[in-house]
Order: structure tokens, then sequence, then C-alpha cells
């Protein structure tokens, strides 16, 4: 496979764009460097890049793009909204359709507000969260990621009784002391954390299922458990489901999971590829934001014509019957391809999977939080990575990441998919 375009393009974009790339998970320094390809154009299940190359792709945008690239029913609402106005500043009514329908599929949004991109989302939940308990500090979960806003780039601290350190440059040590992050399904720590800090939490903040180190669901009764000692010290509870909502279900982790949070946070999905952001829970908590409280939030960009009408799009396309369970096949397909192969090259890998979306580990050990992830075997995953590029399947260039499917990819796409991770795995065991 040549990249001699993706070549040229990326050294122009090194002097022009800070690293080459406006998001740093998009530079392959997780999979050890090299040049990022760049994509032309992206149609149903595929990717092809400035050098005609094709690709499977598992990347979905890092998660927003669950029904295929140029999806036709969205494209028609993005084109009519281009015709009309992606952005008049006044209320629209597609703003009223698109709550109603999220409320219909989400009834812990009893109200809601649109943002332009997950951070924004998960950062307002915080604001809000402190201004409804005037408490200031938050509980967090290690590996989890909410997003770039100062307050959740902080590294857990030596333990759940230990106040976190900041995780980037520009985050103030009294930001990160607002800060406690516990391991994920460990809930004696978090029982300490909360005993400790409970007095002084605003939020509990969690991914329900979680996507940031690879996909982690949680034990069975884990999230209830969070949920009462955090009500118990009369904290919130909020969701970050910006990966999840939609993902699996038509709705969010919260309904399959039956544990409603106080806020939750959405983006990805629901913006049927454009950018988005939603946060949205109990009427009393979201009252506290302006106009009608104290809390401010605003957005000049927010619940524009265009990312509402692409959203409700995307979302009349899952809720057609069997989206969900054509996901789960498809992934249960790859799943057992991936372990038969594995096992036939002697290569210990764990795959943690729900319905079309699912994390390889190369570790032979249950994944079941951030430490097991990191357990993951780094230079194999590197070596996969690229040998399954190189045959045309795109996967995200982090361990930590997932694979995602979508309503486009085909039968024949998985098994191509598995003859290309055949011979992967062949390269890793040679
Ligand atoms: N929350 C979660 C769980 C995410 O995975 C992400 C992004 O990957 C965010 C928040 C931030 O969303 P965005 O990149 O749209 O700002």
């Amino acid at each position: 496979m040549s990249y001699e375009k993706s070549v040229e393009l990326y050294n122009e974009a090194c002097d022009l764009i800070v690293g080459g790339v406006n998001s740093p998970s998009r530079s392959f320094k997780g999979v050890g460097g090299g040049t990022p390809v760049f994509m032309k154009e992206g149609r149903g299940a595929h990717l092809f890049d400035e050098d005609n190359n094709r690709y499977i792709d598992y990347l979905g945008a890092y998660g927003p793009i669950i029904t295929g690239h140029g999806h036709p029913h969205i494209a028609e609402a993005i084109n009519e909204a281009a015709r009309t106005g992606t952005l008049l500043g006044t209320p629209t009514k597609w703003e009223n359709v698109f709550s109603k329908k999220l409320k219909d599929a989400v009834p812990s949004l009893e109200k809601v507000r649109f943002v332009n991109s997950g951070t924004e989302a998960v950062m307002t939940t915080i604001r809000v969260a402190r201004a409804y308990t005037g408490k200031h500090k938050i509980i967090k979960f290690e590996g989890c990621y909410h997003g770039h806003s100062d307050l959740v780039l902080v590294a857990a601290g030596s333990g759940p009784s230990t106040l976190g350190s900041p995780d980037s440059a520009g985050v103030t040590p009294n930001i990160a002391a607002e800060v406690i992050t516990v391991p994920f399904n460990d809930i004696d720590s978090f029982r300490e954390a909360i005993d400790r800090w409970g007095d002084e939490t605003a939020a509990v903040l969690i991914e329900p299922i979680v996507g940031n180190f690879g996909l982690v669901e949680p034990e069975p009764g884990y999230l209830e458990e969070i949920k009462k000692l955090t009500h118990e010290s009369d904290s919130l509870l909020i969701f970050d489901e910006v990966i999840t909502a939609f993902r699996f279900t038509y709705g969010a982790a919260q309904n399959m999971l039956q544990v409603e949070p106080d806020m939750t946070a959405m983006g990805k999905i629901i913006g049927g590829g454009l950018p988005i952001g939603a946060y949205g829970g109990r009427v009393d908590v979201m009252e506290q934001v302006a106009p009608l409280g104290p809390a401010y939030q605003a957005g000049t960009m927010s619940g524009n014509p265009a990312s509402m009408r692409a959203g409700i799009a995307c979302l009349e396309v899952l809720e057609k019957d069997g989206v969900y369970d054509t996901l789960d096949r498809l992934g249960e397909r790859l799943e057992t391809g991936l372990l038969e192969q594995a096992e036939k090259y002697s290569i210990p890998v764990t795959i943690n999977r729900l319905k079309g979306m699912f994390t390889i580990y190369f570790t032979d050990e249950t994944v079941k939080d951030y430490k097991g992830a990191e357990r993951s075997n780094s230079e194999r995953f590197s070596i996969f990575f690229k040998e399954m590029l190189d045959r045309g399947v795109h996967l995200a260039p982090s361990k930590y990441e997932a694979w995602f499917l979508t309503t486009e990819h085909s039968n024949e796409d998985i098994e191509d998919t598995l003859e290309a991770s055949d011979q992967a795995f062949a390269a890793l065991s040679s």
C-alpha cells in the first residue's frame, strides 16, 4: 500500500498545524509513530485516502458515525439546512423536535440544553451541579475521559483519599485539588472517597459503560451502589454518555442498565456527524441554568439547525427495527473470528464487546479497570494496527480505543476484515 500523498500532506500539515493534526488522538503517537492517513472521502462503511487506498472503517470517527458515511437520509437533512440557513441566531422548531425525540428515548432528560461538543456538555454539568449543591469537588474514575476542560484533565492521586494532580500543563494545582479520582469497578475505593470527601462533593461523574480505556462494563450492582452513596452525601450523579448514548440501544446506557442519573452529558452520535453536545436531567437541577437560574452557559452555534436536523435524521435511522440486533450480529461474528485466530496463533487476547462496539486487548486477563487496560501489550497492538492498516482495515491508533461498527458494514466487510486479521495475527506470531 502506498501512502505517498498522505506523507506529503502530513509534512505540509506539520508546518501549518500544531503536530499536523487538529486532535492529538489522530496522530500515530499511540502506535509508535508514523504518518496518519489523510482521507479524501467516506462512503458507507469505507474510507478512501488521498492515494486512493480503500479501508474498512472501524474508527467511526471515534464514535459518532454509527450510520456510516454520507448516509442519504442524513445528507438530505444537512442539505436542506444548508439551503435554508445553517445558523439563524434565533430559536427554531428543530430544537423542540430534537429535544422531544431525545426525551422520549431517554426519560431522565426532563429538560435539556444543546451545546457544541461533548467537552462543553460535561463541563457544564459540573458547573450546574456546583450551582445546585453549593459544593465544589467532583469525584471521577480513573481512565475515563470527559473532554478537555480543566477539571477533567486531572490525574488520580495516590489513593481515593488523596486529591488529584494536573494531567496537562496549564491546569492549575488549585483546580486539581477539586478532583478526586478513583478506580472504576472498585466500590470500596469509591466508598472511601465519599466518606472522606462527600461533604464537599458536588458531583460524581462517570461513564456508565466505559469507552475510553477500551470498552468496560460496570460490574453488577456497581452503578446502583454509586448512585446510593452519591445521594447519601447530597451530591449529584452525572453520567457521561457522550460515547454510549444511542450506541447500544435506541436510548442511552442508563436505559439498559436501569440506573438513572441526575444529569446526563451526550454528544457524538446525536449529531449525525455534525458538531454537537447536549446535557440534561432533573428539572429542578436544570433550572439552575441561565436564563432561569444563576449558572451561566451560552453558545453562538448551540442548537444550530444543521446539527439539529442531522441529529434528528440520525435518530430516525436508528429507531428502525433491528438496527442494534444487526450491529450485535456483526460484532459477534468479528469477536468470534478474532478470538479463534488469536488462539490459532497463540496470541493472548481478551475482547470486551457490547453490540457493535468492542476492544481487543493483548492480554489474557479480564479487563475491568484502567490498570487492566494499561497492561494490554502496546507493542503487539501497534504491530497489529499497522498490519491491519496495510491490509485496508482502519482501526483507531491506540490500544485504549474501541472498534465501532456501523449500520453500513456488510457480511462481506466482516469476512474481509477477518482475512486481514488472520494475516495480522500471523505476523505477530512470527
Ligand atoms: N466524554 C466522553 C466519554 C468522550 O469519549 C469524549 C470524547 O471522546 C468527550 C466526553 C468529549 O467530547 P468532544 O470530543 O466532543 O468534546
